[in-house]
């Protein structure tokens, strides 16, 4: 099973494509945001620690991130692959998961990196729905849910999540530019990186993937 990562400014699709990919190869989502935003929800000292940083836009400590990724491996590589979903986002968080991989002669084997216009991913993020219980992503315009602001899964009132306004949504693109775009460089440098047009649609998107991984 392929142990892939997925890289992209915010609202370029990471989470729904993840979705996708982690039902067409049953591999596990490692996905950062989740994690600590399930954190918050359940007020542990994690979610304490992690809540201003998101409310900001701005990314959490790498200490913080890379201590609860390596544990979250343990669950996940059990069954031998991973796809991750924002993480890493910083050049010390990719070398921190270079050594973890390291650790038990594992690496990862490909990086997509998914490109969207800016101004799209505004109108992407600030129109943005996440079911409370299942996670299910929406967009009202774009990917509407079949009863207007309910999951069609599980029937729970969908929410926006509180960094998906306009004003946070630029702060956090341009974390992504100055912390997160270094590693195109890191990726593309170790042969590893490749980069998807994200407006192509989901299914084409998922299609080059596969051909990718062949
Ligand atoms: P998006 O890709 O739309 O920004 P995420 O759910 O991946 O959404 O991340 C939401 C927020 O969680 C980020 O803005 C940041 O504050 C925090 N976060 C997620 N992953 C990381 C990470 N690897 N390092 C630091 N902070 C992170």
């Amino acid at each position: 099973m392929p142990r892939i990562m997925l890289l992209g400014a915010p609202g370029s699709g990471k989470g729904t494509q993840a979705a996708r990919f982690a039902s067409d190869y049953d591999v596990p989502v490692i996905a950062t945001g989740d994690i600590l935003r399930k954190n918050i929800k359940e007020n542990t000292p994690l979610g304490r620690k992690a809540q201003g940083y998101i409310e900001k836009g701005d990314l959490v400590p790498d200490d913080l991130v890379i201590a609860f990724v390596d544990s979250a491996f343990d669950e996940a590589d059990a069954r031998g692959g991973w796809l991750l979903d924002g993480f890493p986002r910083t050049t010390a968080q990719a070398e921190a998961l270079d050594a973890l991989l390291g650790k038990t002669g594992k690496k990862l084997d490909r990086v997509f990196l998914i490109n969207v216009p800016k101004d799209e991913l505004i109108s992407r993020i600030t129109g943005r729905l996440l079911c409370p219980v299942c996670g299910k992503i929406y967009h009202e315009k774009s990917m509407p849910p079949r009863k207007a602001g309910v999951c069609d899964l599980d029937d729970a009132v969908l929410i926006r999540r509180v960094d998906d306004n306009a004003e946070t949504a630029k702060s956090r693109i341009a974390v992504y530019d100055e912390q997160t775009k270094p590693l195109i460089e890191y990726y593309a440098a170790k042969g590893i990186l490749t980069e998807i047009d994200g407006t192509i649609g989901l299914e084409k998107i998922e299609e080059v993937i596969r051909e990718t991984l062949g």
